[in-house]
């Protein structure tokens, strides 16, 4: 189908000429195709999938994007041309059984493999650990897990950071055993699920699967798999949708410019443009669903990457952990260097000091960071030679990296989600997915769940 055949099928009109949509013309067409038009709001991993897998299906479907580009939360910087990077999703987070690693063998894209194994942590002196703080340091993680495991036996909920406080006020403030535990909550909790220990769910913050295997990152960045995925479909870039009219037929997307008309819509906003009410439902969406979506949490990590003139740092390691005086402070670092060959540092900055690092200036942030490097490498290291910085939290289009279980959420409360209303909304996206939110996975299993669903009405 051209471009100029499905306008007339989807009617994209200008406000003011719906009437055009619901014409004799379209009411002929409809009969003579019998297959339903789909509006897929989003052109995220999710609304991708399920766009790809309609229009394979013979379905009519348009994408309706509110930026300039696909991909949403997977989002490749080409600005250093010699190395994409990722400044969303960068892994395949377990590859085997992964249904991305089949699109990627598909698509015969080149992956590296990153290994925790491959790991040096310092301490806050900027040294690396001795063998007896590393058995310090293993001792307080078991107890961590330990008593967080405990706390999953209990009927009731707290955050994590209620649960390990008790942990954390047998040592001074100033200890080392202290930095050591909010390096545990923020270098393997609060990373990895976004949300900040003071609000994570005790009981649900690990409910998530997970698959098994290597982590894998793609060589080119990881949009070509949102690439691969939209190809052949039609994509309306810059449509910010405002409105969603759902209890009549044809339902109606109505966007700043313009407003698209369709038998169902597919929602894939991210939880964070729901939570802020950008979209409008007409009618409201159910309580339940309601609920669900303000009970849900919407975390950040963010990332700076630093590109250096030379390698200074251990060139055999991937991943290089501080335990910083201020918690969370760059207490992550990946290198570039081993995987890629690269002079590349990547720092992130998750949960609360992610949103907070967000106000700072990108000079500010830098600084920051280099003064973490320095204490650990000395103050003789080289400047960054350039930088590139993200601000999840503040994207219009995002409003946070990836959901979490707060306190008072629960896992099911994504399937209340991901609930259909009726046969006219239809919800995907990674937090609608009850088993692998938070992840590019997820959106993506979520968006062949959706498409399943229209299928079946
Ligand atoms: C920093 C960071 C690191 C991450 N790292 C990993 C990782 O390594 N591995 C992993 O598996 N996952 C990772 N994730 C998570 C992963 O990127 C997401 O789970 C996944 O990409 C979400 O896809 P989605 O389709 O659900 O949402 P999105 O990709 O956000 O798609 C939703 C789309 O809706 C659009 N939209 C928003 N508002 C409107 C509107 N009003 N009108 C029209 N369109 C609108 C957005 O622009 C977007 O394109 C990371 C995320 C971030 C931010």
């Amino acid at each position: 189908m051209d471009r100029r055949d499905f306008l007339k099928i989807f009617a994209l009109t200008l406000i003011g000429s719906v009437s055009i949509a619901c014409g004799e013309e379209l009411q002929a067409d409809r009969a003579a195709s019998n297959k339903k038009r789909i509006a897929v709001i989003g052109a995220g991993l999710a609304g991708l999938a399920a766009a790809r897998e309609l229009h394979g299906q013979g379905y009519e479907v348009v994408v309706v994007e509110a930026r300039d580009r696909i991909g949403g939360r997977i989002w490749t910087s080409t600005k250093w041309s010699d190395m994409p990077l990722d400044f969303g999703a960068t892994w395949i987070h377990g590859i085997q059984g992964n249904p991305l690693t089949d699109l990627a063998e598909q698509i015969k894209a080149k992956r590296l493999t990153t290994s925790y194994d491959r790991t040096e942590t310092y301490n806050t002196l900027g040294q690396p650990l001795s063998q007896a703080e590393e058995v310090r340091m293993e001792d307080l993680r078991k107890k961590v897990f330990g008593t967080l495991e405990k706390a999953q036996d209990e009927d009731a909920d707290v955050s994590i950071r209620q649960v390990i406080e008790p942990l954390m006020h047998q040592f001074d403030k100033s200890s080392e055993a202290y930095r050591f535990i909010n390096f545990i909550l923020s270098g393997e909790i609060e990373q990895e699920y976004s949300g900040s220990a003071a609000k994570l769910s005790a009981q649900w913050y690990d409910s998530a699967k997970e698959f098994d295997g290597d982590d894998a990152l793609f060589v080119q960045g990881f949009r070509v798999i949102p690439e691969f995925l939209a190809q052949g479909l039609n994509i309306e870039l810059g449509q910010v949708v405002k409105e969603i009219q759902w209890h009549q037929s044809p339902v109606r997307v109505i966007t700043q410019k313009t407003e698209f008309t369709a038998d169902c819509v597919l929602v894939t906003l991210p939880l964070g443009v729901l939570q802020a009410g950008n979209v409008r439902f007409t009618p409201e969406l159910p309580r339940n669903k309601q609920n669900a979506i303000a009970k849900l949490g919407m975390g950040v990590l963010n990332k700076c990457y630093l590109r250096f003139p030379k390698v200074f740092w251990p060139a055999d390691v991937d991943w290089l952990e501080y335990v910083s005086e201020r918690h969370g402070e760059w207490t992550e670092w990946v290198s570039f260097k081993r995987a890629a060959n690269m002079p590349i540092l990547l720092g992130f900055n998750a949960a609360d000091r992610g949103r907070e690092m967000e106000g700072w200036s990108d000079r500010q942030i830098v600084a920051s960071a280099m003064e973490t490097l320095r204490k650990i490498y000395g103050r003789g290291i080289p400047e960054p030679t350039d930088y590139q910085i993200t601000r999840w939290a503040t994207d219009p289009f995002s409003l946070g990296s990836y959901s979490y279980n707060p306190v008072g959420a629960v896992p099911k409360m994504r399937q209340e989600l991901a609930a259909p209303l009726e046969k006219s909304v239809f919800f995907a996206g990674e937090a609608s997915n009850q088993d692998y939110f938070g992840t590019a996975s997820g959106a993506y299993l979520s968006g062949l769940r959706a498409a399943k669903e229209i299928l079946a009405i």
